[in-house]
């Protein structure tokens, strides 16, 4: 389900419950005056068919204790306790109506009062993808003509160390407005992609493979746990699912420090195919748990602990990771602690064989 969709459904739920309490509030008021006035009237003609001078107050006692010959208090009681029930069953159904009707009207109401935001969100997002597509082409130019200065020989040492830092920024540039176009062609394309079955394993182990090198650089040790589990097949797209691992892996490697130890684990639990990577890294404050899959968010502690200018990313890997996960239907979770490390987990319902 995308946001808008459950935004949808929560405004529905909502709407439906406050139209819920007061139909159940106001009902019920009018459902215990109702009981009175008959209740009233039921004493009235009870005094009457007993003898009694007619009295205009209400006994407070319930009309099973008076004592009345049997043969009238029968029949006063069931006409009394039929009309009670009658009475009942009238507000239930017409209150089961209002919400049944509520509800449909409130889906209505809380796409129509949601659709102005929907459409400002899809701007932003065009407009993003846009400006990130514009930008791309010259970044490149740009790019291919440093490199080409930074191999001629006419350029002395000053310029070459200046043309190099201007090189990374313009690479760091280039894999931001790569990334932003990537992200916003997910979650344009959902579920589609090039999907087949997927060996959970063997993706995992491409992705230790890509990353290695990555990680030796900071003297990182990278291990892969497959533990029992040699064949856990899930449905996807190899590429994307490939790129999510990577993700949770560049992230472990550039949140860890110096010759660390990272593990890469696949498993499977219930119909789950699984891939964790825990690191001992820097860790994530409970504060920011929540918010590290928006977005361009990062948190305070990895901005201030940035190892060095190039591992600084923009706050965008984890949200295209969420996104592909939840574009395989699956779930991306974390456990941190600040300090220690992190664990994130990947799962993906599991390809049974006669699917
Ligand atoms: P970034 O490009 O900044 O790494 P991500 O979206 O991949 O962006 O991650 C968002 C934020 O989540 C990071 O800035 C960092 O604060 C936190 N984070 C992600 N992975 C880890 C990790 N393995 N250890 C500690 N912090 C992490």
């Amino acid at each position: 389900m995308n946001t808008f969709s459950s935004a949808r459904v929560k405004l529905t739920i909502w709407y439906t419950l406050v139209l819920a309490m007061i139909s159940v509030g106001l009902s019920s008021l009018y459902y215990l005056r109702t009981l009175q006035i008959i209740e009233m009237q039921y004493h009235q003609l009870n005094r009457r068919l007993s003898g009694q001078p007619g009295q205009m107050r209400v006994p407070r006692q319930s009309p099973q204790e008076w004592t009345l010959p049997e043969n009238h208090q029968e029949i006063l009681l069931s006409e009394f306790n039929s009309i009670r029930s009658e009475l009942f069953q009238k507000i239930l159904t017409i209150n089961l109506l209002i919400i049944v009707a509520g509800a449909g009207g409130s889906f209505i109401l809380s796409g129509k009062t949601l659709q102005p935001i929907k459409l400002a969100l899809d701007k932003q997002k065009q407009f993003v993808t846009d400006a990130a597509h514009e930008l791309k082409t010259p970044l490149t130019a740009l790019q291919t003509s440093i490199e080409v200065n930074l191999m001629d020989k006419k350029n002395n040492q000053d310029t070459k160390r200046v043309l190099k830092e201007n090189l990374e920024d313009v690479v760091r540039l280039n894999s931001l407005t790569g990334r932003l176009l990537k992200l916003s062609h997910t979650e344009e394309n959902g579920q589609s992609g090039n999907r087949k079955v997927i060996d959970l394993l063997m993706i995992s182990e491409l992705a230790l493979k890509k990353m290695k090198p990555v990680a030796s650089k900071k003297n990182i040790k990278l291990n892969i746990d497959t533990g029992p589990y040699k064949n856990i097949k899930v449905f996807g797209d190899e590429e994307s699912l490939l790129e999510a691992i990577i993700i949770l892996l560049d992230n472990a490697i550039k949140y860890s420090q110096k010759n660390s130890n990272i593990i890469l684990k696949t498993s499977q639990q219930k119909r789950m195919g699984i891939v964790e990577v825990s690191d001992q890294g820097i860790g994530i404050a409970k504060k920011d748990i929540d918010k590290i899959f928006d977005r361009f968010y990062q948190s305070d502690t990895s901005r201030q602990k940035k190892f060095d200018k190039q591992t600084g990313g923009y706050g965008l890997g984890l949200a295209l990771a969420k996104q592909i996960v939840e574009n395989h239907g699956g779930k991306i979770e974390v456990d941190s602690q600040l300090g220690k490390g992190s664990v994130f987990r990947i799962k993906l319902a599991l390809k049974t064989a006669e699917e």
